[in-house]
């Protein structure tokens, strides 16, 4: 069965005026449309392929043959990190992590504004495009980051395909360009408003 771009779980306008109407429509309706459009085109006819798992796929690149694997890990990987995108943010959001997701982000970073501090620099720190990560590796939160549409799951032999990474933001100049320009600092800082930690807490 073909991958299918998921419906944006709230109104292009819900993130007003953190995430204007505008980027949300494009950013959803071309860009993601066009991650899922071409992964289908890549892996068209190549049965094993498609009757993988979209997270299957590309947790296990090396499979993929050598001539489709460029396609296969940027628009499945793109695929794959803006369904996780939109279903952690939400309208009426932001505010401050609780429970043993706040515990943990404290003891590990120090406190919830430096643990954005390190986020955000994090993201700023992507030459290029890319996302930042929050993810549990090992029993233990870390901030990485991923170049292009690379996500933390490619490559790794995690158990399962769902809650390694628990926030992700982002960091494509599509993301926020129209709103914010060249300021990505400022992108990453309106992110906070944004966050439904609910969605977060789920996948930790
Ligand atoms: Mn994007």
């Amino acid at each position: 069965m073909a991958h299918e771009l998921p419906p944006l779980p709230y109104d292009k306008a819900a993130l007003e005026p953190y995430f204007d109407a505008l980027t949300m429509e494009i950013h959803h309706d071309r860009h993601h449309k066009a991650y899922v459009d071409n992964l289908n085109k890549a892996i068209a006819g190549n049965a094993v392929l498609e009757a993988k798992s979209l997270c299957d796929l590309i947790k296990d690149l090396a499979s993929v043959p050598d001539n489709i694997r460029g396609p296969v890990r940027n628009n499945g990987g793109g695929h794959w990190n803006h369904s996780f995108f939109w279903k952690i943010l939400g309208p009426n959001a932001g505010g401050t992590p609780t429970g043993k997701l706040a515990d943990d982000i404290k003891s590990t970073f120090g406190s919830f504004d430096d643990f954005k501090a390190k986020f955000e620099a994090a993201g700023i720190g992507r030459f290029g495009s890319g996302w930042v990560w929050l993810v549990s590796h090992a029993g233990k939160l870390e901030i990485v980051s991923t170049p292009n549409q690379d996500n933390p799951l490619m490559g790794k032999a995690v158990a399962g395909c769902e809650g390694k990474p628990i926030i992700g933001a982002d960091v494509w100049e599509h993301a926020y360009y129209l709103k914010y320009q060249n300021k990505r600092a400022d992108y990453l800082k309106a992110f906070w408003n944004v966050v439904n930690w609910n969605a977060v807490a789920a996948n930790y």
